[in-house]
């Protein structure tokens, strides 16, 4: 299913959301009352960008833990209008409820919310699993609640009310799993909420979208968080020389296996299938790569290298990634003095 009203861009004029970013901005805000149910890095980024882009006009966020509370008081105005003790309280009079928490509670916060939502309101997530999630939320969906699940296909290793940031959906996907019969004004109205914060919307089923998402995003993580573990349980290597020796790609593999525990744990449970669907054939291409390593068969591993090289092309040519080498890391200053040997050359 692909819904065609996803291409329109809303929008009269230019604002800045950031260093280097420009996002095309509407005039008046989309949504009067915004609820953020969850305030750490995906929530906390959606209320910090609605406030930016003035893509809401109020904001009004909530979390379970006290402590994340007090703490988006703290921060304040540039983080949310109000902040409310209860997920209840929060989505009253709301026009559109945006559900941030792990996966495995999205069901468990739309009963809590079931009864206090406003008629025509719009409810909504930003779970990194779409079918399950749906699944559990939709039986405390009011009638007359336009209920549009959604994933910002963005976000970083960090998480709480300090890791968000207005600029995170600038230019990522946000991607849309409404049902078929859903009003097709609400999909307009969550569309020009995502494109308001930067983002570029697109829609699909939740279970394409799983599958897609099992390789892009969840395999890596699995791969990531293994290759991490297994680095720490090697007997002859210790693990002080896998913290000072950690070349670039094990480095890479270490800031993805810094996510959030709670969260994966959830990502992984939820898109159970897809993922192993995917992992088969990533362990049947891992046996086809090892058969030509233990043969000698250069070829095969070259012509495979040249092609992943493509991928790495492809997603920088169409603006997904820097083209900085290094992921644009910045390196330090040559030493005044030469390295001491052996890393210097013999030479010097
Ligand atoms: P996070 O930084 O850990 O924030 C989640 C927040 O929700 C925490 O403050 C947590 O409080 C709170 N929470 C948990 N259960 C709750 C409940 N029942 N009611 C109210 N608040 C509750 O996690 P995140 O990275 O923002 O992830 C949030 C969602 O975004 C997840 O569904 C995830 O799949 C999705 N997502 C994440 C990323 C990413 O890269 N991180 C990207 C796209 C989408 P406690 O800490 O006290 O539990």
């Amino acid at each position: 299913m692909q819904h065609d009203v996803m291409h329109r861009r809303t929008g009269t004029h230019k604002q800045q959301m950031g260093p280097g970013h420009e996002t095309e901005m509407a005039d008046a805000p989309v949504i009067s009352r915004l609820a953020v149910i969850g305030a750490g890095l995906i929530g906390g980024s959606v209320a910090r960008a609605a406030k930016a882009s003035g893509a809401a006009k109020t904001v009004v966020v909530t979390d379970s833990s006290p402590e994340a509370r007090k703490r988006v008081r703290e921060i304040g105005g540039n983080f949310a209008d109000e902040v409310a003790e209860t997920s209840a309280e929060a989505v009253k009079d709301a026009d559109l409820v945006v559900i941030a928490v792990p996966v495995g509670a999205c069901g468990e916060v739309a009963r809590e919310i079931s009864d206090h939502l406003k008629p025509g309101a719009i409810l909504s997530d930003v779970g990194s699993v779409k079918t399950s999630v749906a699944r559990d939320m939709a039986p405390f969906v009011p009638k007359g609640v336009h209920f549009i699940p959604a994933h910002p296909v963005a976000g970083t290793e960090n998480s709480g009310p300090d890791a968000g940031f207005a600029e995170l959906f600038v230019n990522r996907w946000c991607i849309l799993t409404p049902v078929e019969g859903t009003d097709p004004a609400a999909i307009e109205k969550l569309k020009a909420f995502w494109e308001m914060l930067g983002a570029r919307v697109e829609a699909m089923t939740p279970e394409h979208h799983d599958l897609v998402l099992a390789i892009t995003s969840h395999l890596p993580h699995l791969i990531a968080y293994t290759i991490v573990g297994t680095a720490d349980e090697l007997g002859d290597v210790t693990e002080s020389e896998v913290l000072k020796f950690s070349a670039g790609g094990f480095r890479d593999f270490t800031r993805i296996a810094a996510s959030d525990p709670t969260m994966w744990r959830d990502v992984f449970l939820h898109n159970k299938d897809a993922v192993l669907e995917m992992l088969g054939t990533f362990m049947e291409d891992l046996t086809r790569l090892t058969r030509a390593m233990r043969r000698g068969d250069g070829d095969a591993l070259f012509e495979h290298f040249t092609r992943t090289r493509a991928i790495r092309r492809g997603i920088v040519n169409i603006g997904q990634d820097s083209a900085a080498p290094d992921f644009g890391r910045q390196h330090g200053p040559l030493p005044i003095a030469p390295i001491a040997r052996p890393y210097a050359s013999d030479d010097d």
